[in-house]
């Protein structure tokens, strides 16, 4: 008899532990997702942590292993062995720092990295006629750093790839919200609005809604959402080719194909769940990008907005791991605003774990039982 295994939420991380687990015969695995707020589908899609600076060393290793496992999980995705340029392209990024002298200083931490981690690809200083060549409109006269390696991501077109292919090994998706409880023998089940059923395991991939999944059942929960808008230009430029464009401070410049371009993200702490998109926070970013980088960007060039929320421990530290007081109940969360490069990784390794496999990292370094008591 098959085992039957439940993921509830279907963001990067859950999506990527169905389309491992649907690989298996033996299980029977199905996929809620109310996708409301969802961060996946909302994000930026830069995949470029080397050269953070953050101290955490766990989640540094746990960002550079994600981003070293994308290309060969995209090859697995995507079977026929071509990984759509909308889905992932590797364009590079470029960064700049306030003041110019320090790029050389990020350069020799960047070489040094690179020692571990060979994906950063070339690094190199550009003069503001080198970022020119690659990108004409840029109009500022900063040098910038760059790295080969960085990439570009859709995380809406991933997850739609990865639950088609999950599908296709026979994985059910159920897009309802879902209500999580145990059974007089211990067993995870589960509630939607045209099912109830009992799980063998279960995966929580509910990110910045853990809290009221297991609120419910008297667990405290170390997760607070943060609210993060987008603003979506659509220009004439060729922007196929351009790198990923990282300014000071926290609003970046994403080009994706056809003059498609993402200017954001937000980081507001204050506003729970509030899913609005607001102009004048677009336009806000936008004229920043426009200050930083090149007149050319105009707010007029708006078409839309996206929205998402992300979710954080206090001490902005990722886990994951088995929840406390369950047996075979797996759980993750606290990726902030990196989880689109270590969503993967950590999909894959829930799917690990419930297969009783070791994962590549260690879950002892991310602590569950630290954030869900
Ligand atoms: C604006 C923005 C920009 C970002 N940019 C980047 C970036 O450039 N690079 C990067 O690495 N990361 C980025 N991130 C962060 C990244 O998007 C997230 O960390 C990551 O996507 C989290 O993935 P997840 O699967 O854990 O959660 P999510 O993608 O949030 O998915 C969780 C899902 O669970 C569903 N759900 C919740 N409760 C239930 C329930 N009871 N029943 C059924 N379904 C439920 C939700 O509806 C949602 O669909 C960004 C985030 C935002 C918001």
């Amino acid at each position: 008899m098959s085992k039957k295994i439940a993921v509830i939420g279907g963001g990067v991380v859950g999506s990527t532990a169905t389309f491992y687990l649907s690989k298996h015969p033996q299980y029977e695995v199905t996929l809620f997702d109310e996708a409301t707020g969802q961060a996946t589908s909302a994000s930026a899609g830069i995949i470029s942590p080397w050269l953070s600076k953050r101290r955490n060393q766990e989640w540094y290793q746990m960002v550079k292993l994600g981003a070293a496992f994308y290309p060969g999980f995209l090859q697995q995705v995507f079977s026929n062995g071509e990984i759509p340029k909308e889905v992932y392209q590797q364009v590079g990024t470029l960064l700049f720092t306030k003041k110019d002298k320090n790029l050389e200083e990020l350069l020799k931490i960047g070489l040094k990295r690179r020692e571990e981690a060979p994906e950063i690809g070339e690094l190199k200083i550009l003069s503001p006629e080198e970022v020119r060549e690659r990108i004409p409109i840029y109009s500022k006269d900063k040098r910038a750093l760059f790295a080969s390696g960085g990439a570009r991501v859709d995380g809406k077109a991933l997850i739609e790839a990865l639950l088609t292919a999950a599908e296709k090994q026979g994985a059910q998706i159920i897009r309802e919200k879902a209500t999580f409880t145990k059974t007089k023998s211990n067993k995870p089940y589960i509630e939607t609005a045209s099912l109830k059923e009992e799980y063998e395991s279960v995966i929580l991939a509910n990110s910045a809604w853990l809290p009221e999944i297991l609120g419910p059942l008297g667990y405290k929960v170390d997760i607070r959402p943060q609210k993060g808008q987008l603003a979506q230009l659509q220009t004439n430029w060729s922007t196929d080719d351009w790198p990923v464009i990282m300014p000071t401070g926290e609003k970046d410049i994403i080009p994706f194909l056809d003059g498609k371009i993402l200017v954001g993200a937000t980081h507001e702490d204050d506003m729970a769940f509030d899913l609005t998109l607001q102009s004048s926070s677009l336009e806000e970013m936008v004229l920043n990008a426009q200050e930083q980088f090149s007149e050319c960007i105009r707010t007029s060039d708006i078409i839309s907005g996206r929205v998402g929320t992300r979710a954080y421990t206090s001490d902005f530290a990722p886990f994951f791991g088995e929840v406390p007081g369950f047996d075979n109940v797996f759980a993750a969360s606290g990726l902030g605003s990196t989880g689109l490069t270590a969503g993967p990784l950590l999909g894959k390794i829930l799917s690990d774990l419930i297969l009783g496999e070791s994962p590549v990292l260690d879950p002892r370094k991310y602590p569950i039982e630290k954030y869900v008591k």
